[in-house]
């Protein structure tokens, strides 16, 4: 029903296409990520949530319809619909019906709830097509109140010794949710534009967020002191050295599982956070729905499907042009 082609996963029956990489007439989106929201596309079709988010990366112009959670719609026989995800905030598995046949693309999940990204849908299909960005054992994430509570240790620690704290997630999806895993009653939460222009829509749709404060320019490195700031480094035009304040630089990733990912990024932490299903999690997830047929695409796609096969289900690597957990540049 679906099919892999140069320009994207496709549906040949509804001819509309799935995150799409090449400019096409119809295209369904998952989620407001750059490798699966691009530009080009004469028509889009996302989850409500996604709606604002996508206008505001695409531009206001471009022609994008949305439905609701669960909601259906049908071209030529063909019926989609969004299930939540739980990746970030907005982001929706997609699920399409033909005669019967059920197939389900997975976009970036997270199978833990977050408490802002909705919690990952398991949906019973008969072909599944999956992520695999940490699909081997190796990555086992901890439930995030435990991440929290070391993040927050760690502010609290820079707190006494006067250091400003510097955490650096991605602008969509990992800032809002670090946001919210962050004890505000250490200190005051500062943003840079791109993640506080995200954090404007999200709250206008009613996600609770927490306060925090636009970084402009007339701030002086000492007002950080003792409070944290989400932003990439690079972000930032603060000369923190010449005002002679100690700064304390972390990253949030799946990637800081990786001794020499921590080691490269040259930071003083990194903090095991990711938005992608760890092993356990992306096992559990393909089980739950049953599929009889699984395509698996960006991450380990080989050795996953390699282990898929051998429990007995009939899994396929294929290769998409998207990406797995972004670094904290990237969007
Ligand atoms: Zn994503
Ligand atoms: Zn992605």
């Amino acid at each position: 029903m679906l099919s892999f082609t140069k320009q994207g996963i496709f549906c040949k029956q509804a001819n509309v296409y799935i995150d799409p990489w090449k400019p096409v007439e119809r295209a369904i989106i998952s989620h407001g990520h750059s490798d699966h929201a691009r530009r080009g596309h004469k028509n889009y079709l996302c989850v409500q949530e996604s709606k604002e988010i996508i206008r505001h990366r695409l531009g206001k112009k471009i022609n994008i319809d949305t439905l609701t959670f669960g909601e259906r719609r049908t071209i030529n026989g063909v019926t989609f619909s969004f299930h939540p995800a739980g990746h970030i905030i907005g982001s929706a598995q997609i699920r399409v019906e033909y005669k019967g046949e059920i197939w389900v693309f997975s976009g970036d999940y997270k199978t833990e709830d977050d408490g802002i990204s909705g919690a990952f849908e398991p949906i019973p299909c008969h072909a599944f097509i999956t992520e695999s960005t940490f699909g081997l054992p190796f990555y086992q994430w901890q439930p995030q109140h435990k991440v929290a509570e070391e993040i927050n240790n760690w502010w609290r620690l820079n707190k006494v010794h006067n250091r400003v704290s510097l955490l650096a997630g991605y602008s969509l999806g990992k800032a809002q949710r670090l946001i919210h895993l962050l004890d505000d009653s250490i200190g005051k939460i500062y943003t840079n534009d791109t993640v506080e222009d995200i954090n404007e829509i999200v709250r206008m749709q009613g996600v609770p967020l927490k306060a925090t404060t636009r970084i402009h320019q007339g701030m002086k490195a000492e007002d950080f002191v003792g409070n944290i700031i989400i932003a990439p480094s690079s972000a930032l035009h603060i000369d923190f050295e010449k005002a002679n304040c100690e700064v304390s630089e972390a990253v949030a990733s799946g990637w800081m599982a990786i001794r020499k990912m921590r080691i490269n990024r040259k930071v003083d932490r990194g903090f095991v956070l990711s938005d992608h299903a760890d092993w356990p999690g992306l096992n559990a997830a393909i089980r739950a729905t049953g599929a009889e047929h699984v395509f698996v695409t960006h991450g380990y796609t080989n050795m996953f499907s390699k282990w898929l096969c051998e429990q007995g289900i009939n899994a396929i690597p294929v290769s998409t042009k998207y990406v797995g957990e972004l670094l904290e540049k990237k969007s």
